[in-house]
């Protein structure tokens, strides 16, 4: 985008590949701007932990590295939008949704019900950094925290460094699966790049999660937002 936006953007969207720090950055945003942050992956990972019907089908799909159907996932985020936490104090839907939509019926789900977006935050990295991060990658279910046994090793082996929680590989993270996470978004997410076109503000992603961070801050300043 170019010039400075007159409102501030409401409805934005966090598009990447697997393993491009969606969530890192999610979390860098909410820390810095207090927004209304929907992880999609989050939400089926806590339904599936709690043994709901929608996370243990779920859980089939991403164990194999396959997208959830497209009616599971918009009924999900539908009825989650429409909580008071991702209202502004005029009542307008304002959210940072992450890891949705994923395809374009997705897409289309969002914009039959006023919810399209008006920024689009894209983090691009080459699939080939994306296996490497992926692979060693460990998550605290604790405290969303992550840690990757190469880049940022826990100081103690499977401790989470913040929150002394059990850290675990996801069943998801590896290589195989990865892969196949990885040609998910090449044929069902990547199309969404060309339907969002001039809205999508892309950032390189494979740098330090600092420098990204920093990079999506500049952008969403540019959309209206001050610390
Ligand atoms: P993430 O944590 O965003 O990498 O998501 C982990 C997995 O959850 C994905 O590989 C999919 O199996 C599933 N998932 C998350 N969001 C969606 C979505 N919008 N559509 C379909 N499946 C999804």
């Amino acid at each position: 985008m170019t010039g400075i936006a007159s409102k501030r953007s409401q409805k934005i969207i966090l598009v990447g590949p697997p393993g491009a720090g969606k969530g890192t950055v999610a979390k860098g945003l909410v820390d810095r701007f207090g927004l209304c942050h929907l992880s999609t992956g989050d939400m089926l990972r806590a339904a599936s932990a709690a043994g709901t019907a929608v996370g243990l089908l779920a859980k089939t799909f991403m164990d194999k590295g396959a997208l959830v159907p497209d009616d599971v996932m918009v009924r999900l985020i539908e009825e989650r939008v429409q909580q008071a936490d991702c209202r502004a104090a005029d009542g307008s839907p304002e959210f940072l949704l992450d890891g949705f939509p994923r395809t374009l019926p997705q897409a289309d789900a969002l914009q039959e019900r006023g919810l399209a977006p008006d920024l689009v935050l894209f983090l691009d990295v080459p699939g080939d950094a994306i296996v490497r991060r992926l692979s060693g990658r460990r998550t605290c279910p604790a405290c969303g925290n992550v840690h990757h046994v190469e880049f940022a090793p826990a100081k103690v082996d499977g401790i989470c460094d913040r929150c002394g929680g059990a850290l675990v590989h996801r069943s998801d993270d590896h290589e195989a699966t990865i892969r196949k996470r990885l040609d998910a978004f090449e044929l069902q997410t990547s199309p969404l790049v060309q339907r969002y076109g001039a809205m999508i503000e892309r950032v390189e992603a494979a740098q330090r999660p600092d420098a990204v961070l920093a990079a999506v801050v500049a952008v969403m300043q540019r959309h209206g937002y001050a610390d």
